[in-house]
């Protein structure tokens, strides 16, 4: 099978020195549902938006369908579909306008674009508000808005960064189900987020990212048979300056009465608090938190 991307040995330098990225090197096969996960930082953006051309890379390659960026750019566009974080349509146009306007970018005659953009506006329950003005939308209907400009010319690869950043639970999942679809009908996906669930939902593979590195790209099933662990939070007796060390137990201090772990379902919880009391740290009481996870979870995927 053909990859929808490839990247390899990607650098971004930031003038002003900051690494954003470190080399990566990433394949997506084409018809996959691929999430790019990682922390805030991490260089998700980044990546997407050198794979867009609105970030200039510092070295390596990008090709969307075998056609690279620096080469073919014309080709590698036609193929891709990208929606950013930042609003990138005129927020006084009608969303009928912006969606009919974009479409005349890619050169697709008006007469063929008229039922185009009524079915994609459709599809993403927009065709109701497809004479208000962009900014009088709510922020999951303004994502809608740039999902339907960058499907207009029916790329083969759509790329997503956070789409559902900021985006309420009901439209989130219309949104998921959209995506789904989307991706049923052939369109290779991939998305960034900070979300563990979301990227569950939706995708077959992951790529993991962090500080700059791909920590881990694997299947997503597979990763969640390595990620069967419950996060809890230990509120301590006394106050501790340092995380104490503990094989086969990732520990944080959160602050000095608060301990935060992810304990992996081959390890218990008794055996950590005996190691616990071992080093004289008495703990007054166990919560679960689940929502901590992820965080904790980035940590114990480089271990
Ligand atoms: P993510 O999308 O995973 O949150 P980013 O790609 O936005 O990560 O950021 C990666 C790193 O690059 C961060 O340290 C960030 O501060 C830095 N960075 C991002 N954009 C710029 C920029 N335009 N100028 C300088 N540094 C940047």
């Amino acid at each position: 099978m053909n990859n929808a991307l490839e990247i390899k040995d990607l650098v971004k330098v930031y003038t002003g020195g900051t690494k954003a990225l470190n080399g990566i090197s990433l394949n997506v096969k084409e018809g996959d549902f691929y999430a790019l996960l990682g922390p805030n930082g991490a260089g998700k953006s980044s990546t997407i938006g050198i794979i867009g051309t609105l970030v200039t890379k510092t070295s390596g390659s990008v090709k969307i369908f075998d056609k690279d960026i620096d080469i073919n750019i014309a080709e590698a566009k036609s193929m891709l579909g990208v929606v950013s974080q930042e609003i990138n349509f005129s927020q006084f146009e009608k969303v009928l306008d912006i969606v009919t306007t974009q479409a005349g970018f890619y050169g697709i005659k008006k007469s063929i674009a008229k039922p185009k953009v009524k079915d994609i506006l459709s599809r993403l329950g927009l065709w109701d508000k497809r004479n208000d003005q962009a900014r009088t939308l709510s922020g999951g209907y303004k994502r809608r808005l740039m999902i339907a400009k960058a499907l207009i010319h029916e790329p083969k690869l759509l790329i997503l960064d956070e789409p559902t950043a900021g985006v309420d639970i009901e439209l989130r999942r219309e949104m998921w189900d959209f995506l789904r679809e989307i991706n049923n009908n052939g369109t290779t996906i991939i998305l960034t987020t900070h979300y563990l669930e979301e990227a569950e939902q939706l995708c077959r593979n992951i790529g993991i990212i962090d500080k700059g590195e791909i920590v881990a790209d694997t299947s997503m099933k597979d990763l969640l048979s390595r990620l069967d662990v419950q996060g809890f939070v230990l509120d301590l007796e006394e106050h501790l300056e340092a995380e104490p060390k503990i094989d086969g137990y990732s520990l944080k201090l959160e602050d000095s009465l608060t301990l935060v772990t992810a304990i992996n379902k081959d390890k218990s919880i008794n055996n950590l608090f005996d190691e616990l009391n071992k080093l004289g740290i008495k703990v007054k009481s166990l919560r679960n938190e689940s929502n901590r996870l992820e965080e904790l979870f980035i940590e114990m995927v480089k271990r």
